[in-house]
């Protein structure tokens, strides 16, 4: 059988050496992953900074109505996960881990200078710039963390938890910045802040990559020189000229459905080829992703509320209200607090993992997964519960809504990095790319229901309703989700025996 994560035989004696040396660390993390954290915090930093500039951007400057603004939103959101299917792939293929995230860096970059030189005229042009960019990024950088571990080594979690909070720091700061530079400087210098980030990212990527010995080098580096070239050329060209097809795609909507109908389907036929090669074990633990992956659908579209009808319930039942006597900005508080949490609990979580597993009572994969339904579903209820602390005019309490938030992150920081880190367990060293593709695919399918869940919940709240009527039909909503996601959680606690004989000893 295929080991997934010991080294392979592709790999050269001196190479599997220098592999054994990074993954025999001795504490808790792996140096090479402050690295990666840095990297990816930029790339995020970028990646939340813009889409907190999106809808903004494309109402006051670009003159879109909301309703286009909301579905192209929703387009744009849904192409950045789903290119990483894409990304994941060709990195197996052709250019391995670090070709593709120079690569998308470099594209990203460019698509902050094009944005940043015009941003009315060069802004859909940028932005498909930044899908493809960040289709060649975003999985590949995670699945370079998983390879800093062995198979079975219990740190690997904590690992993804600390990376995970590198994440939410550039979230937080991009989020927050950028808006900021828009709104008081111009929306050219904050499109020129991408780029400078991205630069940021590339530039600690390239004076650390040697450090991290065969992790993620090319699939083709044992070919002659002119076939390989050739191959990646080709890579790099295709993927520029499909700026096109992409920016046809987001402009108009209707191309996303179409997009978002075929590609899931294709890519399980794409993966069931790929099964057939394998062994029963490779098989089965390949089984198990797909169950995770598949509730990690509706774990984002419940959570991704966060950009669409919470960000609405902030604006008409939450703003003006205090936060314990304090003047807060509803949707300031809507779009950081999730971040913010993440940050703060993301190493407590690490070390709970790492204290649990030292006293052999850690819970395995699937019960963090349906751990983490249960803060969903917990969370939503406390939004729900919200319409009991609202005042006569319908004005709900920024305590609960930001507690609910708390509750939301501990959920998320039981399923986001933990899943990450499962993808790069439970797939063989070469499609580990395409697995972690289609890890972010759910994302991306997970934003997708995300809009018409919330779509669902505002039509009951057109025409001409009060702001107790709108707090009612929000409330109504998050009852259900959290009814449905309590439900998940037990789903997940019943699959637990069946998923464990499928992961074949990973945890
Ligand atoms: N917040 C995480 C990130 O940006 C996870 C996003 C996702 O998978 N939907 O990486």
């Amino acid at each position: 059988m295929h080991n997934p994560t010991t080294p392979s035989d592709d790999l050269r004696s001196s190479e599997q050496e220098s592999l054994l040396a990074i993954r025999n660390f001795s504490g808790t993390y792996p140096k090479q992953i402050w690295s990666l954290f840095m990297v990816e915090m930029w790339e995020r930093f970028c990646f939340y900074g813009m889409r907190g500039m999106l809808m903004v951007f494309m109402v006051t400057q670009l003159g879109l109505g909301d309703g286009s603004a909301n579905l192209q939103y929703g387009s744009i959101q849904s192409f950045v996960y789903a290119f990483t299917f894409v990304g994941g792939l060709l990195a197996d293929r052709f250019l391995g881990f670090r070709k593709s995230l120079l690569w998308g860096s470099i594209l990203m970059c460019i698509g902050g200078i094009l944005m940043g030189m015009d941003p009315v005229n060069n802004f859909y042009l940028g932005i498909c710039f930044n899908i493809i960019g960040s289709g060649f990024f975003k999985p590949n950088i995670s699945t370079m963390v998983g390879q800093l571990y062995h198979e079975n080594d219990s740190r690997r979690d904590a690992g993804f938890s600390l990376f995970y909070a590198g994440i939410n720091i550039g979230a937080f700061l991009g989020g927050t910045i950028m808006i900021l530079v828009a709104k008081n400087v111009s929306w050219s210098a904050a499109f020129y802040l991408v780029a400078v980030a991205m630069c940021l990212s590339l530039l600690v990527f390239l004076v650390t990559k040697n450090t991290f010995g065969p992790i993620g080098l090319s699939p083709l580096r044992h070919l002659p020189k002119i076939p390989r070239l050739s191959r990646e050329t080709f890579i790099y060209a295709v993927s520029l000229l499909s700026i096109l097809p992409v920016w046809l795609m987001i402009t108009d909507t209707r191309y996303t459905d179409l997009f978002m109908t075929i590609i899931g389907p294709l890519t399980l036929v794409y993966l069931v080829w790929e099964m057939r090669s394998l062994g029963r074990a490779e098989n089965l633990r390949l089984g198990a992703a797909m169950i995770f992956i598949l509730f990690s659908v509706v774990f984002w579209a419940f959570f991704e509320q966060s950009g669409g009808s919470l960000s609405q319930f902030a604006l008409y039942n939450l703003q003006g209200q205090g936060f314990f006597g304090f003047s807060m900005d509803a949707n300031a508080a809507n779009n950081s607090a999730n971040a913010f949490f993440v940050i703060v609990l993301a190493p407590v979580l690490g070390m709970l993992w790492v204290w649990l597993s030292k006293r052999n009572a850690e819970p395995n994969s699937t019960l963090k997964f349906a751990l983490a339904f249960g803060m969903l579903g917990l969370a939503f209820l406390a939004f729900y519960a919200n319409r009991y602390f609202a005042n006569n005019q319908g004005m709900a309490s920024l305590e609960i809504f930001v507690l609910a938030y708390l509750i939301i992150s501990v959920g998320e920081l039981c399923l986001s990095p933990i899943g990450l880190s499962l993808m790069t367990k439970l797939s063989p060293l070469r499609m580990q790319g395409l697995i972690m593709g289609m890890w972010f695919l759910a994302s991306a399918y997970g934003q997708y229901v995300a809009g018409l869940l919330g779509a669902g919940m505002s039509l009951s709240d057109e025409g001409n309703n009060s702001v107790q009527d709108k707090l009612i039909a929000y409330t109504d909503g998050y009852l259900q989700l959290g009814i449905y996601a309590l439900g998940a959680a037990v789903l997940l606690a019943l699959l637990n025996r069946p998923v464990k004989q499928m992961m074949q000893g990973i945890h």
